[in-house]
């Protein structure tokens, strides 16, 4: 039986907000729309997963965001930060252990100006040549993403969060503002960088209509990479007593992601590995295709705290490869040694390499 509304999507990519509405609201087309995500992904990508070492470097952050467990107002927020010498042990034990892509994400700590940051980047790139720079340090000037882009940066993260100005303003301090984020994702877009954006699925206050709104802005942007994942409570925040992302919301948003982006490299997260113990493999099988294995040092995760019960050790860690590739095997995937970029066009897939 074919679902005419993802079939749709399917063919060309789109949908008017009243048919992206019924797909976002009722469960009923979720078997179909997730079928079609993983023969889209499939078409594109084949079997391939790729891994990215994530490095979160610093706990530190000048903002107040009041989802997040980092934001500079939470005075129980362990805070630490990595040497140089430390981020660069992480990538050498993530070499070795078959990574190719690194990704430094932080708060926003201006104790990194933007000389260490770049001879931070110099660095990897000269030891690692074969290896893709990610950054993921939030908001900066043009001038400041143009010199982290000279100094070797290949990628960028900066989820736009939520495209409706009204929305963002209630998930954010007042010198926040939706603009100045759009700003930066179009600024990195120009300047070279393979750019990410994304939001939260089920952040407070968020209807359909503002999940609409994030996936015109995404049609607008065209980025490379798209992360999403569902909002957590985090208990040193404003918002935590407000209910979480479902698991069937971010599911079923991922799939739409994969019909509406087919090219694009879609993390399955690890908030999404943290509301349900399968929650990362299913993301694969609905259209996921990059996984995000922690490579920081044991000893500093538990306080990278965005979130509560953020898992930080044990399977879903960068250190046992073995474990996570049983894991992505178990869901039908394959996880490959390769910077993965992004594949812009065709969708001839090579499944040997
Ligand atoms: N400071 C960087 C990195 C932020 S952490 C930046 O501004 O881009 C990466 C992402 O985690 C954020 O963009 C946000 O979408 C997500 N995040 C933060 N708090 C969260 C929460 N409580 N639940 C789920 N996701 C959260």
């Amino acid at each position: 039986m074919t679902d005419q509304l993802v079939e749709k999507l399917r063919k060309d990519r789109d949908l008017s907000d009243s048919e992206l509405k019924a797909l976002i609201e009722d469960p009923s087309h979720d078997a179909a729309l997730t079928q079609a995500a993983d023969e889209v992904r499939r078409q594109w990508y084949g079997d391939k997963v790729y891994l990215r070492g994530l490095i979160e470097f610093t706990s530190y952050c000048r903002n107040d965001c009041l989802y997040c467990g980092l934001r500079a107002g939470n005075k129980h927020a362990e805070r630490y930060r990595l040497s140089k010498d430390e981020i660069l042990s992480c990538c050498k034990e993530g070499y070795a252990l078959g990574y190719r892509t690194f990704v430094l994400q932080g708060g926003e700590d201006p104790y990194y100006t933007d000389d260490m940051i770049c001879d931070i980047v110099r660095s990897i790139k000269e030891k690692y040549p074969d290896c893709a720079v990610t950054l993921s340090i939030g908001e900066k000037s043009r001038k400041s993403y143009e010199r982290y882009y000279e100094a070797g940066a290949d990628r960028y993260l900066l989820r736009h969060e939520t495209a409706d100005p009204a929305h963002y303003s209630k998930l954010h301090p007042q010198n926040m503002s939706s603009e100045n984020r759009k700003r930066c994702l179009w600024d990195l877009k120009e300047i070279g960088y393979q750019v990410g954006a994304g939001f939260m699925v089920g952040s407070p206050y968020q209807t359909t209509d503002n999940l609409i709104a994030d996936l015109r802005f995404l049609q607008e942007l065209q980025p490379d990479m798209i992360g999403i994942g569902p909002f957590i409570t985090h208990q040193d925040t404003p918002f935590r007593d407000m209910p979480g992302g479902t698991l069937e919301l971010s599911l079923r948003m991922l799939a739409i992601l994969r019909l509406m982006f087919p090219y694009a490299l879609l993390p399955s997260t690890t908030a999404l590995g943290t509301i349900d113990p399968s929650g990362r493999e299913l993301g694969l099988q609905s259209g996921g295709n990059v996984v995000m294995p922690n490579l920081s040092p044991v000893k500093v995760r538990e306080k990278y705290a965005i979130y509560d019960n953020k898992i930080c050790t044990g399977e879903e860690s960068a250190q046992c490869r073995s474990c996570l590739e049983m894991r992505i095997k178990s869901a039908g995937y394959r996880a490959v040694t390769d910077r993965g970029d992004v594949k812009r066009s065709g969708s001839a897939v090579n499944t040997e390499d």
